[in-house]
């Protein structure tokens, strides 16, 4: 079963309006995309004219981002409030 289909399986509440990761104005290119490839769930995205996008629905709460960058290129990183975030299932 290959990655995609396993991530598939959890679930994820969105608290729309209330990012629990928030990246700064101007992140450290060089940091960003490190996390092209080092985000498990893929979150971290530069096209091909070169903007980055990032987008918090989907995050695995791994915190890799946070140790990797750290506030070269975030301006928040919370864990989701209550009931919001990634529900893990196993199986
Ligand atoms: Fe990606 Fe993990 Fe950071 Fe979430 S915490 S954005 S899954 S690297």
């Amino acid at each position: 079963v290959n990655v995609d289909v396993k991530l598939g399986v959890n679930k994820f509440h969105v608290d729309e309006g209330h990012p629990h990761i928030i990246l700064a104005d101007n992140p450290d290119m060089a940091e960003f995309r490190k996390l092209l490839k080092a985000c498990p769930a893929g979150l971290y995205k530069q096209d091909e004219a070169g903007n980055i996008h990032f987008d918090s629905a989907g995050c695995l709460e791994c915190g890799t981002c946070r140790v990797l960058c750290g506030e070269t290129i975030l301006e928040q990183w919370e864990y989701p409030q209550g009931t919001f975030g990634i529900e893990f299932r196993f199986g």
